[in-house]
């Protein structure tokens, strides 16, 4: 009784300071002492930030998890980090832990350590690319960690860890001062133990609303304002109504309920879905045609827009240099080996494929593909969202060459919905012996669900879900939880949070 007495006086301490919104880093220094899972929580500091090692902040180094940036500085903060430290949030001491430049479920392919999950599950995946966000925010070590979402990289660690992850809509917080992977999809997220310090951050302190002038994708003012003028209910600085569940309907996807779904993620997804029932929402089957094709557009124009980015590491401009001292620029030779021994193979593949999807012989069926199923991926949602999307009238792309049979089948369905419910990974956290004897294929499979949220840009995040288990079976026990997604429609983030508030 004392111990949880303490928890709560800590948590009250910890949230109330930072509501007040004038945090001296002095005065937040706290005697309490808490043990969490063996783990002194808060003890004599004040709130942490881990920095995924992605994310530029001064004094750090930032190397991706890659050999060919190891040792790099970057002599400035992240806008996020800055928007955070005005906050009095204290980067911890070390860069939190992720899949080389990203690219990963199981944040195993770093070129330094690897990212091991929280006791008692450290033989099994911590999920990826953020997973050291995500162990952070769940053993303690910081109160809030960033992350980058490209395809599921905050939601998959969160899912894996017990801990909430949340991508936001695309163009909505500053990507300036993060290395980018694949322009048109990267998200900075933020992972905490419960969503409310995530929603203090965007909503309260009014993120949601504050354009960078510096990152060229991110969403200029007047978009903003429009685009929250539309949400029906929501205040002009982003506060979205309360959420109350009586006259909310939450869609369950019917193409999410695949084959591959481990029975015990799927009977967690039906109690979720008792739950709001409970709660007073009503829950209704969805059809999203596209979401079969959504995995092979992202892992075609992900690792297209990573191949072109990737590009400048060329040992002359950025980074390392592999040089034998006589080898000449010129001839190509420490180029080569430059990218040759600073990448690592994951790395590699990924430049490979998009290269190859981006060349004149392939672009038509690969890469152009790809853009269009993305369109389709896109009007699924818009489709079964109540909102409408406030971007669709600047959205450019021609559907008029589209194959007439798939035009068809996206016209399926008419359920108006305001979330999406799904499972945020098709399986508990896999044993990492299992990772390591996957095929690239098996791991990107893993990323089904998140990746259509990523394809439209849309507000999306995993929230812990109980799933039953077998209580004589204690390796069974120790998964007890599995990851449950919300996606809202963009620019609805706020309602999304508030929701999964209510929900966790
Ligand atoms: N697993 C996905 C990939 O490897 C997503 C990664 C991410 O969101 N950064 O691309």
């Amino acid at each position: 009784h004392v111990r949880h007495t303490h928890i709560r006086a800590a948590q009250r301490v910890i949230t109330t300071r930072w509501r007040a919104g004038n945090i001296q880093r002095r005065s937040l220094q706290q005697e309490t002492t808490v043990k969490d899972s063996g783990v002194e929580a808060y003890q004599n500091v004040g709130l942490r930030l881990a920095v995924k090692d992605n994310i530029a902040a001064r004094g750090f180094p930032t190397t991706c998890a890659s050999n060919i940036l190891a040792g790099n500085e970057i002599p400035f903060d992240a806008t996020i980090v800055t928007q955070l430290r005005r906050l009095g949030m204290d980067v911890v001491a070390r860069k939190a832990g992720m899949d080389e430049f990203g690219m990963g479920t199981h944040s195993t392919t770093s070129a330094f350590d690897h990212v091991h999950n929280v006791h008692p599950l450290e033989r099994y995946s911590a999920g990826g690319s953020s997973g050291g966000s995500a162990v952070a925010v769940r053993n303690g070590t910081a109160e809030l960690a960033l992350g980058t979402d490209t395809g599921g990289s905050v939601r998959m660690p969160a899912a894996y860890t017990g801990t909430v992850g949340f991508k936001p809509s695309y163009g909505m917080l500053s990507r300036w001062g993060v290395v980018p992977y694949a322009n048109s999809l990267d998200t900075v997220g933020l992972l905490a133990r419960t969503v409310e310090p995530i929603s203090t951050a965007i909503v309260g302190r009014g993120f949601y609303s504050e354009h960078d002038p510096r990152d060229p994708t991110s969403l200029p003012s007047h978009v903003r304002t429009r685009c929250t003028a539309q949400r029906e209910g929501y205040d002009s600085s982003g506060q979205a109504p309360k959420a109350d569940f009586r006259g909310l309907t939450f869609g369950v996807p019917l193409e999410y309920n695949i084959e591959e779904l481990d029975p015990r993620i799927r009977r967690g997804w039906l109690q979720a879905a008792e739950k709001i029932q409970s709660l007073g929402g009503r829950v209704v089957p969805v059809s999203l045609p596209s979401t079969k094709n959504a995995l092979s557009a992202y892992y075609v124009i992900a690792p297209a827009e990573a191949a072109s980015n990737l590009s400048k590491y060329d040992g002359i401009r950025y980074g390392r240099r592999d040089s034998d001292g006589t080898s000449d620029a010129l001839n190509g030779v420490l180029y080569a080996r430059t990218r040759g021994t600073g990448f690592g193979n994951e790395v590699k593949r990924r430049i490979l494929l998009g290269s190859y999807t981006l060349s004149s012989d392939a672009i038509d069926n690969y890469f152009i593909q790809a853009q269009k199923v993305r369109q389709l991926v896109r009007r699924d949602f818009d489709r079964v969202f109540k909102l409408s999307n406030p971007l669709q009238d600047e959205q450019t792309f021609n559907l008029s060459d589209m194959d007439e049979s798939v035009m068809l089948d996206s016209k399926l369905g008419p359920a108006q919905v305001d979330f999406l419910l799904s499972p945020t990974a098709p399986t508990p956290p896999p044993l990492l012996e299992q990772v390591h004897k996957q095929t690239p294929l098996d791991s990107y499979m893993n990323d089904v669900f998140t990746v259509p949220a990523s394809l439209a840009g849309l507000p999306a995040i995993s929230i812990p879900m109980d799933i039953p288990v077998d209580p004589n079976n204690e390796e069974e026990k120790l998964l007890h939880f599995g990851g449950l997604q919300l996606i809202g429609q963009y620019w609805d983030d706020a309602r999304v949070l508030s929701a999964a508030g209510k929900l966790s």
